[in-house]
């Protein structure tokens, strides 16, 4: 037995916590994973050649965290061999894979900076953002690699690009991942990390305006796993099988790979292949139980399973929970999946600027499953999780009611919502409140009496007729639950007289007769003020989607400006 001395404290002295000031590092996921979850798998679907058509070919590897978190370990000395320092930038441009979070787990633990490039912007905006960042590492994917010429051209700060998966040719100046790691040991020794070290950086996808860079800590990581694992955030456990379908470089994937991680879920990743068959055949095959994707995905997905069980051959699915966010998910939306199919969808909100977990839409307990109320909350983003706080402000700063009704700029702050931006001088985005800073969202929000937020608009795409404001989110939803219409975007046209009114640009589904005027008028009319009401409707064969999934208003509102709303319909 060890002996041990003990000794009074002095009743007057203030008593200091006894706890250890372990610090949160994204370390001990890896460790997690490693050690607890070594046998758990993990699948990813990847290209292995091309059709006929020149479609490529999906086929299935599985690994597990055990293998991951090694090769995450040999990435942190090769990356500590090729001299990425402390607080340097090492980036990503690839598609969910085990590969993928290789680089999430493996950058951080040499100290590195993990910047999840966008994939699907175009060669020149990725070169400005790598340029930006400074990024000292490229890891590609080899799908990707007709990029690589041109990035080696216009990014001077990029020392060395490695290849993630065969390439038929390889490519001067880059290295073969699989290859470059072979030559390295697991990093034996973790270099001293705070949790206030710099782990992760995400660029805003640009929608309403340049992108911005915020920087992640290990610390906001860490609490941002712990708390959306939680059945009333994102239901994350060990005992279930997850797909993150939203992107890797969409804000982290929401934080998934990390959560999961953490928490040892089964994973599997989708690779390039997101149609709503190939997503529906994978949920299927691998027993997914929880995913989460923006609504266009979803979208895809409701009719193909709408498609099977019409054939008569409907999908057994197992899961539990459809994640939705990113952009507004129609209440029609998440109605169809719980009435066709039973299958849940669960809104959550989110921001680049907020790691991204803000908000997720749980039933409250005295609100029946399936209920109006369900849905009308289950459409709501939702309250917000732990250690996040949310208020809404009005144009002279002042606090607004929490009713319901009253729509302001929502504000947002807690310990994984950042307080600036990377070399930008952003004052705006900041205000000081009771003392406090809170990040203002740019979004348009109400809360209501329970706490649930909804989003009414970006602050940006606000229709603004006669002094008053109209939202075009909630436009769109309606007008997407009409049978005819699968898309809508609602945009501000200038009008003489009210300053702005609304325009809606839609599409069709196929095979449909369009919709008059007057029956879209008659549609909306139960739902909305008269004078919300959209003065002309414009059918188009497409509306622009950008790369996180969101329509561009941007795009639309250039498109119509000098739009004369006398036309009130166009022949579609
Ligand atoms: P960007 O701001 O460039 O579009 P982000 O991906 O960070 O990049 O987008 C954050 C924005 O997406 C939010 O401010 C909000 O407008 C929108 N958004 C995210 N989740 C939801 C949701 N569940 N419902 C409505 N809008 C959402």
């Amino acid at each position: 037995m060890s002996h041990s001395t003990t000794h009074q404290p002095s009743s007057s002295a203030p008593v200091h916590s006894t706890m250890m000031p372990a610090q949160l590092l994204i370390t001990e996921i890896l460790e997690r994973a490693r050690l607890l979850y070594r046998e758990r798998e993990i699948v990813s679907m990847l290209p292995v050649g091309r059709n006929e058509q020149g479609q490529p070919i999906a086929g299935r590897h599985s690994t597990t965290y055990g293998e991951v978190a090694q090769r995450a370990l040999q990435l942190a000395s090769a990356l500590q061999a090729a001299g990425v320092q402390k607080g340097q930038r090492v980036a990503t441009l690839a598609v969910n894979s085990y590969r993928h979070l290789e680089a999430y787990l493996g950058i951080p633990a040499m100290g590195g900076v993990l910047h999840t490039v966008n994939i699907r912007l175009h060669p020149q905006q990725i070169a400005w953002i790598i340029n930006h960042a400074a990024d000292k590492v490229l890891l590609i994917d080899n799908m990707f690699a007709a990029m690589i010429p041109v990035l080696q051209v216009a990014c001077p700060t990029l020392e060395k690009i490695v290849v993630l998966g065969p390439l038929p040719q390889a490519i001067a100046g880059t290295e073969d991942y699989d290859a470059w790691l072979a030559q390295y040991e697991p990093l034996a020794q973790y270099p001293d990390l705070l949790e206030t070290d710099a782990a992760g950086m995400c660029y805003t996808s640009g929608t309403t305006g340049n992108p911005k860079a915020v920087v992640y800590s290990h610390r906001s990581t860490i609490l941002h796993s712990l708390t959306s694992a939680p059945r009333d955030a994102l239901n994350v456990s060990q005992t279930d099988t997850v797909l993150p379908i939203v992107p890797m470089f969409h804000v982290n994937a929401w934080g998934l790979p990390y959560t999961c991680a953490m928490y040892g879920s089964r994973l599997v990743f989708s690779g390039p292949f997101n149609d709503g068959a190939s997503l529906a055949a994978l949920m299927q095959k691998e027993q997914v139980v929880i995913t989460a994707g923006v609504p266009t995905i979803w979208m895809g997905l409701l009719q193909e399973l709408d498609r099977a069980k019409a054939a008569g051959t409907p999908y057994q699915l197992p899961l539990e929970r459809l994640v939705c966010g990113g952009a507004a998910a129609p209440e029609s939306l998440i109605r169809a999946f719980y009435e066709h199919h039973q299958l849940k969808v669960v809104h959550a909100w989110g921001m680049t600027e907020t790691h991204p977990l803000g908000t997720s839409s749980i039933r409250p307990a005295d609100v029946p499953e399936g209920s109006d109320e369900y849905f009308q909350l289950s459409a709501k983003q939702g309250i917000p999780v732990p250690l996040v706080q949310l208020e809404l402000i009005g144009e002279q700063g002042e606090v607004l009611p929490h009713d319901g009704k009253t729509m302001g700029q929502l504000l947002v702050r807690g310990p994984w919502v950042t307080q600036s931006y990377y070399g930008e001088d952003a004052a705006d985005s900041f205000v000081t409140l009771n003392g406090q800073n809170w990040f203002v969202t740019g979004d348009i929000a109400t809360l209501d009496e329970r706490g649930f937020m909804h989003i009414e608009d970006r602050s940006k795409d606000l229709i603004k007729s006669g002094g008053e404001w109209i939202s075009s989110v909630d436009m769109e939803n309606e007008l997407m639950a009409h049978p005819s219409i699968l898309l809508a975007a609602v945009i501000a046209v200038s009008d003489p007289k009210w300053d702005e009114r609304p325009l809606a640009v839609v599409r069709l589904k196929d095979d449909v007769q369009p919709p008059t005027h007057a029956e879209l008028t008659d549609f909306l009319a139960s739902k909305f003020a008269k004078w919300w009401l959209p003065d002309a409707y414009e059918f188009v064969d497409d509306i622009p989607i950008g790369s996180t999934g969101k329509f561009l208003k941007r795009e639309l509102r250039e498109k119509y400006k000098d739009y004369k709303m006398e036309r009130k319909e166009s022949k579609p």
